[in-house]
């Protein structure tokens, strides 16, 4: 087993070493891994720092890689999977984000599908928005056959991502859009619904705020047809909310994104109307745009039950320069995608270890402690990599179509976004902490499909050092959490400890809308966050927060009842 050590300290867990083992360490042409996770971190800081040449002289390219380097072998920052799988080996892409158009022409459909396979191969994820294309059974003029329709397209971009499995590292991902007022929309809603239909996609329904205006008056809503702007079918608002509300509730999909709010907040509002969102939600972006993320490790900043503001801020910094610097560094599919990137250099600096930090710092998660403590980080964040940005503005420049647009942005930056929540599903892992603004899934999982043919056992180290420091007996509470995933029915347990460590089905699904709030209300991309719903809860239930989502101004809602799905990738409890 490879060990990583840093200062005689060893660095990453179990669970780490074993994802970097099969997914990120460098192989030879016989799949022989080639590299040491040490060695890795040296790959990326050093060809991530190589970027500085563009501006400046070679002295400070050893310096900068130094800095990056120390900052990832610390685990207080990881970039997205990609730059930590391609940066330095041939023709790095390194974002994980793209979104590609879908227009209504043969040709073009299939020419984003080739972007797409590239992408996925790189192992981006790739969102689209369907609506452009002609409904179903709509005629063909030149071969007055019949179109095949948004849903039909999807199956076969989820047939071409089965089949790309990113260098054998991961199957792709992708987001699936239509809005709420194409004529196929019924269909597209409950898409889903059969078991492992459209499995590479997420799906989310395109909402404008006028058809929620519709929905509160039981108003009618008018279908139309993209190309011709005839209305095709009237129904009632209400008939397509039950059916998105029914489908959510059965399975997770659809979610939903709020196109106006989204839009409200373009930053570059003349080059285009922003229509998708990456696979995940976080990062809604232009047609051939793409975005790079990175995750600080809030966790690691608590210093004796408070945040360490100025290292913090450091890595903020820090953190912002190096996201600038893998726009350079990376490669993109096609010159169109690059010329776009580019133009805005969009990144997305977020958080990891959301859960962990509030452990330490003995805040409940379903407090207003919390929800204050959270919108505190994140204003700070944002502050902290605006400044960042507007610094590299003033030494590489503002990004070009800064000049070009004047765009929403009122200052020179360096990058139209610096800020999204993403959900660090693999990174957090590595930086073994607990993924991005979530509580705890358990407090022991089994997490299933990660790596092909494995799964990974996990059990929350953060409590049992909470033990060890209060004092606590940890014996009983191994084998209890390992059986059913939380501390509920440990009598032995006090309840102040209970309340530090409850798990995600245990926190009512108001305390996760306000943590998703408060990030994106300092959050210049979006917000990935499922809200957690227990196996119980009502289709009622789900109404309520994907109304409250949309009141409180959210760009995005995602929820999971749990069990809902056969398949889950997160398994709570380890021994069945
Ligand atoms: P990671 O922890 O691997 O860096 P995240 O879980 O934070 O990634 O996801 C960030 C974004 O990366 C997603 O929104 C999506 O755009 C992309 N992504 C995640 N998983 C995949 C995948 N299996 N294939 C392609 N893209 C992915």
């Amino acid at each position: 087993m490879l060990q990583a050590k840093t200062n005689g300290k060893v660095l990453l867990s179990k669970n780490a070493l074993k994802v970097l083992e099969s997914r990120y360490l460098k192989r030879n042409t016989f799949g022989k891994v080639t590299e040491t996770p040490l060695e890795m971190f040296q790959r990326v800081s050093k060809a991530v720092a190589q970027a500085e040449l563009c501006w400046g002289s070679n002295t400070d390219v050893k310096v900068w890689e130094e800095k990056f380097y120390r900052m990832l072998t610390a685990l207080h920052f990881l970039p997205n999977s990609p730059t930590l799988m391609n940066a330095g080996l041939s023709a790095p892409q390194l974002s994980a984000c793209f979104v590609l158009p879908v227009e209504d022409h043969l040709k073009d459909i299939f020419s984003s599908l080739k972007l797409a396979a590239l992408v996925q191969k790189s192992g981006g994820g790739t969102g689209f928005n369907f609506s452009h294309l002609r409904p179903k059974n709509d005629l063909l003029i030149h071969t007055q056959g019949q179109a095949s329709g948004p849903v039909a397209f999807m199956k076969i971009f989820n047939t071409a991502t089965t089949y790309i499995k990113q260098g054998g590292k991961r199957r792709g991902a992708n987001m699936g859009i239509l809005n709420i007022d194409h004529p196929d929309i019924e269909e597209f809603i409950c898409c889903k619904r059969r078991e492992n239909a459209f499995t590479n996609f997420n799906i989310s329904i395109g909402i404008y705020d006028h058809f929620m205006n519709a929905l509160q008056v039981d108003g009618d809503w008018l279908l139309i047809h993209p190309r011709t702007g005839a209305i095709t079918k009237v129904v009632k608002a209400k008939h397509l909310w039950n059916l998105i509300i029914e489908n959510a509730w059965s399975g997770g999909d659809p979610g939903l994104i709020f196109l106006d709010t989204i839009n409200q907040f373009n930053p570059t509002p003349s080059l285009g109307t922003i229509e998708a969102t990456n696979p995940c939600g976080e990062v809604p972006l232009l047609p051939y745009e793409a975005c790079n993320l990175g995750s600080i490790n809030v966790a690691a900043f608590i210093k004796q039950k408070k945040f360490d503001w100025p290292a913090l801020e450091q890595t903020v910094i820090l953190a912002t320069r190096f996201l600038d610097n893998v726009i350079e560094a990376s490669e993109f599919p096609s010159l169109r995608i690059k010329n776009m990137v580019k133009g805005n250099r969009k990144i997305g600096l977020g958080v990891m270890g959301w859960a962990e930090a509030l452990s330490k710092l003995e805040i409940p998660y379903d407090s207003n402690h919390a929800v204050e403590t959270g919108r505190t980080l994140m204003r700070f964040i944002a502050e902290k990599s605006l400044t960042a940005s507007y610094m590299l503005a003033r030494e590489r420049g503002p990004f070009t179509n800064w000049q070009k647009h004047a765009s929403n942005q009122h200052i020179p930056v360096r990058n139209a976004t610096r800020t999204c929540i993403a959900p660090t599903g693999t990174i957090s892992i590595l930086a073994n902490t607990s993924s991005s603004i979530e509580p705890y899934f358990a407090l022991a999982y089994r997490r299933q499909h990660i790596l092909e043919g494995s799964t990974l056992y996990e059990s929350n180290n953060t409590l049992l050092e909470y033990l060890k420091q209060k004092h606590i007996d940890p014996a009983g509470v191994i084998s209890h959490i390992e059986k059913t995933g939380t501390l509920r029915g440990m009598k032995s347990i006090p309840s102040s400890v209970k309340a530090l460590f409850k798990t995600a089905p245990e926190i009512h699904p108001s305390w996760h809308l306000k943590h998703q709030k408060a990030f994106q209300e300092f959050t210049d991309n979006a917000v990935s966050k499922t809200i957690n719903l227990p196996q119980k809860a009502k289709p009622s239930d789900v109404h309520d927060i994907y109304f409250s989502a949309w009141e409180m101004k959210l760009k995005g809602i995602t929820i999971f009842r749990l069990n809902s799905r056969k398949k889950q990738v997160l398994d709570s409890g380890i021994k069945s």
